[in-house]
C-alpha cells in the first residue's frame, strides 16, 4: 500500500506542488510535473530525526532534510 500526499511545498525546478509517496520502506518527495524525485530508506529518517528518549520524530526537520536532497538533485542535473 502507497500512501501519498499532496504538499504545499514547490518544486525546486518547476514550481509544481510536490507529491510525499510512503513505500514499505521508502519515502519519496516527487514531482509529478517534472519527474524531480528523491527516495530515502525510512530508516534513515528514523535515525535521524526520531528523539529516542521521547519517542519524537521531527517531521519538519525530516521533510526539511528530504526536501534539500531534492533542491540538490534539482541544480545537479543542470
Ligand atoms: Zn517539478
Amino acid at each position: 500500500m502507497t500512501l501519498e500526499l499532496k504538499l504545499t511545498l514547490d518544486c525546486p525546478r518547476c514550481g509544481n506542488k510536490l507529491t510525499l509517496r510512503e513505500y514499505n520502506k521508502y519515502v519519496q518527495l516527487y514531482c509529478d510535473k517534472c519527474n524531480l524525485s528523491v527516495t530515502i530508506r525510512k530508516r534513515i529518517i528514523l535515525m535521524r530525526h526520531v528523539d529516542y528518549d521521547d519517542d519524537v520524530l521531527d517531521w519538519s526537520s525530516a521533510l526539511d532534510f528530504l526536501y534539500s536532497l531534492l533542491k540538490g538533485k534539482a541544480t545537479a542535473s543542470y
